[in-house]
C-alpha cells in the first residue's frame, strides 16, 4: 500500500496515524463487538467518545469555560445563514470584511435571507492581495457583529492579526470568524471571539461535521420561527444531539485532536511545523522565475498556497507529472485556475519537501 501526498483543499488529507487507529477499531470498537458507526449516539460508549473529543479540543485551544462547543452538520456554508439568524433578531446589521470568495459567499447568504448588510472593509480593490488594515475597517453605527474569514482557502490570503470589532462610538460587538481552513493550525486566543465556526474537512476531520465555538451570551438570541436545528441555544442545551449527530465524523475528529496532543505535542508545535512547510514552499516560489504567488508577504496563507506557472500551457503537464510522482490534487480552484498546494496539519514536512523537489525539477526541465 502506498499513501501519496495529498494537497487537496478539502476534503483534505488526514493523519495516517489517525486512519490506522480508525482501521484497527473499525469492526470492533474497544472490544464492544461493533463499529462506532453502528452505535447509538446515546450509548455510554459514544457519549464518552463525544465528551473526550470536546475535552481534548478545549485543552488544545484553551477554550474558556464561558464558551460552548457544538458539533453540527450543514458545513461552514450553513453557518453563513445560522449566524445572522441567531445574532440579528435584536436588530442591527451584519458587518463583513470582504477578502475573497468565501467572505463573499457569507455576505451573499446574509443578503439572500434579507438581513441588513454593511461592508466594513474590502480587499477587492487590491485584488485580494492583502487584508484590510485595522484602520481601514469601519463598522456601521448599528453593527450587531463583525464577520471575517481568517484564511481565504481559494485566494490563499490570511489575516496576520485579529481585527477589533468596534462601532464608530467605540462600543464592542462580537467578532465572528470563519476558520474553516485555519483552525488548529496554531494556538488561538478564543476569548477575542464571539463565535468561531469551521467545516471539519480541512483541518479537523472528515466532511459532514461542522464545529462551532460560541460564547454563552450569544445563545438564546435566535429569531422565533426558525428550525430547532438552526438555534444555537437548542443545540447547546442538547449537547449537539437534538437529533442524530454525525457520529463517525465526530469520532474521527476526536482521534485528530488526540493526534495533535500526543503525536504532535500541541498547537505551538503544530504551528512551528506549519511555518516551516509554508516558508519552504514560498521561498522556492519566490526564488524561481517559473512560479509566482501574488499575495503580500504578511498575508500569505500557511494552509493554502496558490501559485501560477510562467506559461499556463504547461499547467496540464505539471498536473499530470505531479500526479504520476505521487503528489495529488494540486489543481487550483476552478474559479481561479493555476495551482494550489494545501499544506494542512496532516500534510507532513516530507510532503512539502517532495513537492518543492518536484517543482524545482519541473522548472528545470520545462523552463
Ligand atoms: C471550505 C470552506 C467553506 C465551505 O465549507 P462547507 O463545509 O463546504 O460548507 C467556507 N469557508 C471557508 C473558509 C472554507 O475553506
Amino acid at each position: 500500500m502506498t499513501r501519496h501526498y495529498n494537497f487537496c483543499a478539502g476534503p483534505a488529507a488526514l493523519p495516517t496515524a489517525v486512519l490506522e487507529r480508525a482501521r484497527e477499531e473499525l469492526l470492533d470498537y474497544q472490544g464492544r463487538g461493533l463499529s462506532v458507526m453502528e452505535m447509538s449516539h446515546r450509548s455510554p460508549e459514544f457519549v464518552a467518545i463525544a465528551e473526550r473529543a470536546e475535552a481534548d479540543l478545549r485543552e488544545l485551544l484553551a477554550i474558556p469555560d464561558n464558551y460552548r462547543v457544538l458539533f453540527l452538520q450543514g458545513g461552514a456554508s450553513l453557518q453563513f445563514a445560522m449566524v445572522p439568524m441567531n445574532l440579528l433578531s435584536g436588530g442591527g446589521s451584519a458587518n463583513f470584511l470582504h477578502t475573497g470568495i468565501w467572505a463573499k459567499k457569507a455576505i451573499a447568504e446574509a443578503k439572500r435571507l434579507g438581513y441588513p448588510v454593511h461592508l466594513a472593509a474590502s480587499s477587492e480593490t487590491n485584488g485580494h492581495a492583502r487584508v484590510p488594515r485595522q484602520e481601514e475597517i469601519a463598522l456601521a453605527a448599528d453593527a450587531a457583529y463583525l464577520h471575517y474569514t481568517a484564511n481565504e482557502t481559494i485566494g490563499g490570503l490570511a489575516f496576520d492579526y485579529t481585527p477589533a470589532a468596534r462601532r464608530p462610538d467605540g462600543s464592542e460587538v462580537p467578532l465572528v470568524c470563519d476558520m474553516s481552513s485555519s483552525i488548529l493550525a496554531g494556538p488561538l486566543d478564543v476569548s477575542r471571539f464571539g463565535l468561531i465556526y469551521a467545516g471539519a474537512q480541512k483541518n479537523i476531520g472528515p466532511a459532514g461535521l461542522t464545529l462551532v465555538i460560541v460564547r454563552d451570551d450569544l445563545l438564546g438570541r435566535a429569531a422565533g420561527g426558525i428550525p430547532t436545528l438552526f438555534d444555537y441555544q437548542a443545540l447547546a442545551e442538547a449537547g449537539s444531539m437534538v437529533n442524530t449527530p454525525p457520529t463517525f465524523a465526530w469520532y474521527l475528529a476526536g482521534l485528530v485532536f488526540q493526534w495533535l496532543k500526543d503525536d504532535i505535542g500541541g498547537l505551538e508545535a503544530m504551528a512551528a511545523i506549519n511555518a516551516r512547510k509554508a516558508e519552504a514552499l514560498y521561498t522556492a516560489i519566490d526564488a524561481s522565475e517559473f512560479y509566482a504567488n501574488p499575495i503580500a508577504a504578511a498575508n500569505r496563507s500557511r494552509m493554502n498556497v496558490p501559485f501560477v506557472l510562467a506559461d499556463e500551457r504547461l499547467d496540464e503537464a505539471f498536473l499530470a507529472e505531479s500526479e504520476a510522482a505521487g503528489l495529488l490534487n494540486l489543481k487550483g480552484h476552478r474559479s481561479v485556475g493555476g495551482m494550489r498546494a494545501s499544506l494542512y496539519n496532516a500534510v507532513p514536512e516530507a510532503g512539502a519537501a517532495a513537492l518543492i523537489d518536484f517543482m524545482t525539477d519541473f522548472a528545470r526541465r520545462h523552463g
